[in-house]
């Protein structure tokens, strides 16, 4: 795994801090939010460091092809198939934590 040294996911994802896992494979870790802001309320992450989306999708575009696969299989397996997918890109966006993540939030009807 391509790991940044001082980054939060990638210490989570190398079990270094630890996390609840809803699911993984061989390119992205996904886990619940600490601070959940619906019912369900996953985050979905490469394995390999990248600071934000668009640098995931220049340099591995299938892995965010992976990443909205596995968005609708936990909104499936946990809620009714619907979700809503959030990438922050940007601090003024809201972006806390750079290393790509999706927020997937599911199992409620979502506010407006
Ligand atoms: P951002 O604001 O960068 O889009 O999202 C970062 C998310 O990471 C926030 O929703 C925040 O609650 C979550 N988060 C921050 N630190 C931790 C942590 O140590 N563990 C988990 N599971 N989530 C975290
Ligand atoms: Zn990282």
């Amino acid at each position: 795994m391509a790991q940044k040294d001082d980054c939060l996911f990638c210490k989570i994802v190398a079990g270094k801090i630890p996390s609840t896992k809803v699911y993984e494979d061989d390119l992205v870790y996904a886990f619940n939010d600490l601070n959940p802001k619906a019912k369900v309320h996953v985050l979905i992450v490469p394995k390999n460091h990248y600071d934000n989306v668009v640098e995931l999708e220049q340099k591995e575009p299938a892995t965010l092809a992976r990443i909205i696969e596995v968005a609708q299989k936990i909104a499936s397996d946990k809620a009714d198939g619907t979700f809503r997918l959030i990438f922050n890109t940007g601090r003024n966006a809201g972006q806390s934590v750079f290393h790509a993540h999706a927020h997937v939030l599911t199992g409620e009807v979502l506010p407006e």
